[in-house]
């Protein structure tokens, strides 16, 4: 990654940039890089950009004052204006330390497309900073301070041409969508009533501050789409979420209903089936059939969260009492059938395992639970991923430890070769579209997605 820091220098006019290799470095002076270098020294066959990817997850960072006035121009303002900007993030995570003044930027792209989604602002023990050189006209990636070397030039994902647009309701197109690298992602209710009785999963810390009138107005929606659209090349996948609404007739009723309904709406541009996930509670068979048969989407999520079936029930006990956890995992096999192989996804919150009091003691238990998770969902044509979990003061958890890099580092290279062995590929969550999985940034080295 240094070698290129250089070549970005070189292909920047020539300026100058200081990076990690301009002196005898004191690899104790920034331990950061030096754990990046040593595990990319014992995992040579993984992409280093994805253990960066995971490093900077893991760690965090910070954007510098300069940095964070670059992001404010036209290219990267990745909102319409301050106040408004906590709406526009749709599941509402509340940040310290940002001023209300700017506005919270995109997520971090590393040189090779590499995504990294990094809650800004939160309070972190020992983060990366993201700086700007304005005599080299880039973002850098640096190890603490405006005074240490680069450790790589870093960029933004760029401002989408729909913010700033509003419906014909008024709705502010940004408070309707986080983009991810090709995907816009939709959250169309609000709210999560698992939190109604204080059987959130414990480590959420989603929609904290409730919402009056949760559900989004599908023609919000449709417009929303509609406008994406007209941005040549930027958009490749739609993507429709929210809280949990485990109300109606039978359980989830009135969620299915309200879904098929937003599924409708954000379709009505496209002549058959659109590149679509739904990420939703795991439903009965009759359920999909009907948001399979009514509606265009291609894809389906149904996250397990946790796999271990203890840990499961003391992690998120609103899924536990709705559905349960063997129930959860039949529903998800079953919806190969309405989906097809390869297109139903399920993920691990991984780390969250490992939580005190009730998780596994070690890193190695938790590693083979999650593995086990991933292998029975592969044979069964489903695509098991994870997401790192940061532990968040406002979840039920609170502030906790993570688990070490090195965790999630065999985690990534664990998921992927399994997923492999059995010949699934997450077209619907790889790094151009979700990036919020590093076992799936590593698909791209596979033969198989090459054609
Ligand atoms: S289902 Fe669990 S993770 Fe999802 S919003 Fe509700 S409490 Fe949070």
């Amino acid at each position: 990654m240094v070698d290129s820091v250089e070549q970005g220098a070189a292909a920047t006019d020539g300026a100058a940039v200081r990076t990690v290799l301009d002196r005898d470095i004191d690899t104790r002076a920034y331990p950061k890089y030096a754990e990046w270098r040593r595990l990319c020294e014992e995992n040579p066959a993984m992409a280093p950009f994805v253990i960066m990817k995971l490093s900077l997850t893991c760690h965090g960072a910070v954007i510098s004052p300069r940095a964070m006035e670059r992001l404010q121009q036209d290219d990267y303002r990745f909102g319409t204006r301050a106040g408004e900007d906590d709406e526009a993030n749709s599941f509402d995570i509340e940040f310290d330390g940002r001023s209300t003044t700017q506005i919270m930027p995109g997520a971090v792209v590393l040189r090779d497309g590499t995504f990294v989604y990094i809650n800004y602002g939160e309070t972190y023990a020992d983060p990366y900073l993201l700086d700007y050189d304005a005599e080299l006209g880039a973002f850098v990636l640096r190890e603490s301070s405006e005074q240490d070397p680069a450790i790589d030039i870093v960029d933004f994902v760029p401002r989408p041409a729909i913010f700033g647009r509003r419906t014909s309701r008024g709705t502010l197109m940004d408070t309707l969508v986080d983009v991810r690298p090709q995907k816009l992602i939709f959250t169309a209710y609000r709210t999560c009533h698992f939190w109604d009785h204080r059987e959130q999963c414990r480590f959420c810390a989603f929609f904290t501050k409730g919402h009056e009138g949760p559900a989004v107005d599908p023609e919000d929606l449709y417009e929303t789409v509609h406008a994406a659209l007209e941005e040549p090349g930027r958009f490749s996948e739609l993507y429709l979420s929210g809280g949990t609404d485990y109300e109606g007739a039978e359980p989830f009723a009135r969620e299915v209903d309200r879904y098929i309904r937003d599924l409708q709406a954000m379709g009505r541009d496209f002549p058959g089936r659109f590149p679509c996930q739904l990420m939703a509670p795991a439903y009965p068979k009759h359920l999909l059939e009907r948001i399979y048969r009514e509606t265009g989407i291609t894809s389906y999520s149904a996250d397990i969260e946790v796999w271990d079936r203890e840990r499961f029930r003391w992690l998120c006990p609103g899924k536990e009492r709705v559905v349960g956890h063997d129930e959860w995992i039949r529903r998800t096999v079953d919806a190969v059938e309405v989906f097809g192989h390869g297109n139903v996804y399920t993920q691990v919150v991984a780390g969250a395992e490992l939580a005190r009091p009730g998780g596994f003691d070690t890193v190695d238990e938790a590693l083979a639970s999650n593995l086990e998770a991933c292998d029975y969902f592969a044979e069964r044509g489903v695509n098991c991923l994870f997401i790192v979990w940061r532990p968040h003061r406002r979840s039920r958890l609170g502030w906790q430890p993570m688990a070490p890099l090195d965790y999630y580092v065999r985690l990534a290279q664990g998921f992927h070769d399994i997923r492999r062995a059995h010949g699934l590929i997450c077209l619907d969550d790889d790094y151009k579209m979700c990036g919020n999985h590093p076992c799936a940034d590593l698909e791209r080295m596979d033969e198989a997605c090459w054609s």
